[in-house]
């Protein structure tokens, strides 16, 4: 079975300088907060075009720490999606906001610009004030982001980037991640840039948010032992951030080769009865995942998996219906109808760089026999 994701044939693909890396951050004798973060988030920063990064433990606490950082938290209400990992949802409730959830443009599954319009200038009842919103770049490719932009900055709202799926991709030939006011990053495994192991790292210009957040990481502190904030404990370790730094410098080449892969799917899809991925115009997609969407889902997964293809979905359950947030998270007036129907429809197939050319003829091949 071909898996539909495949972190550790990224570790063997760089495990020579890997292993290196893994090496010297051990015989540093210094493993949280030394020299290789600094380098990391240096030249992640670089790499992305902001002039701060800030490492921290994962993809989650780096939206949490940014809302901490802009004092966002009880009292405030922060808009973002219900068709999203539950961390971006997580990440609001651990700053002690209100999440309120919005529904999705159906053929992109980014956040309809519209509808956050209409909250702004129109908020539901009974919600604290919007203070910020949280833009999913999902599956790798850009929300629309022009109009949101807009619409919070007339109304005073911050606009954060969850940029978990997205490094890399661009808008208006300009990197995500950069037109917010800050950006998260997630660097779990799988990612298009994966720790291996737990990992974050958030992103902005502000130098003032970039220090207090770089305080907050570390119980507060800017100074050893010197509280002079409240702070939580989320820092990026030694070795993973030297792994990080192996890692980055495949980055490019990795999302020019799932957009050679994602094309190739897309000739073999082509007449049959499931639709590629819509592109947007203005957006360069770096294809975290690979998403089709039919009716008769469960089917074509058999099928694929029968041709020894394996595929996921992402996600199965949107937030807003999820067990664990029946009542606690608010809706906007859409009622997120299009995020359920996209839930039950979406799967992934496989989709990282170290796909064999064998392997993604064997997928193409399956993907022409869907028709038949
Ligand atoms: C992975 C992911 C996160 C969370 O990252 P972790 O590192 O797992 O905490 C947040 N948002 C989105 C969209 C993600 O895909």
């Amino acid at each position: 079975m071909i898996p539909q994701a495949d972190p550790g044939a990224g570790y063997r693909a760089q495990q020579a300088e890997i292993d290196a890396a893994v090496q010297r951050a051990l015989a540093s004798g210094w493993y949280i907060l030394g020299k290789e973060g600094e380098a990391f988030e240096r030249e992640f920063a670089a790499w992305l075009g902001t002039t701060r990064a800030v490492g921290c433990a994962n993809g989650t606490d780096a939206l949490a720490l940014i809302l901490r950082g802009m004092g966002i938290g009880e009292g405030c209400t922060v808009a973002t999606v219900s068709h999203t990992a539950v961390a971006t949802v997580a990440a609001i409730e651990m700053a002690g906001a209100t999440p309120l959830l919005l529904d999705i443009d159906p053929d992109t599954y980014t956040m309809d610009p519209d509808e956050l319009t209409a909250v702004l200038e129109d908020p539901p009842p009974g919600l604290p004030p919007i203070r910020a919103a949280i833009a999913v770049h999902l599956y790798g490719q850009s929300c629309d982001l022009g109009p949101m932009l807009e619409a919070c900055s007339r109304n005073g709202v911050a606009l954060i980037e969850d940029c978990a799926q997205a490094h890399g991709a661009t808008l208006h030939g300009r990197k995500l991640g950069t037109l917010g006011a800050a950006a998260a990053f997630s660097l779990y495994p799988t990612k298009n840039l994966g720790a291996l192991g737990d990992g974050g790292v958030l992103a902005t210009d502000d130098f003032e948010l970039a220090d207090r957040i770089a305080a907050i990481r570390q119980y507060g502190w800017k100074e050893r032992y010197i509280s002079s904030m409240v702070g939580v404990n989320s820092r990026l370790d030694e070795v993973q951030a030297a792994i990080l730094r192996v890692k980055l410098t495949a980055l490019d080449a990795g999302n020019t080769k799932r957009r050679e892969i994602a094309a190739r799917y897309d000739a073999a899809l082509a007449n049959g009865p499931v639709a590629p991925p819509v592109r947007r115009p203005d957006a360069e997609h770096v294809f975290h995942q690979y998403v089709l969407r039919s009716p008769e889902r469960a089917a074509l997964q058999a099928r694929l998996k029968e041709a020894g293809v394996g595929t996921g979905i992402h996600y199965p359950v949107p937030v807003h219906l999820q067990s664990a947030y029946q009542g606690r998270t608010a809706l906007g007036p859409a009622g997120c109808a299009e995020t359920a129907r996209a839930a039950l429809e979406v799967f992934s197939l496989p989709m990282y760089p170290e796909l064999t050319e064998e392997q993604i003829e064997r997928i193409c091949e399956a993907l022409r026999g869907l028709g038949g």
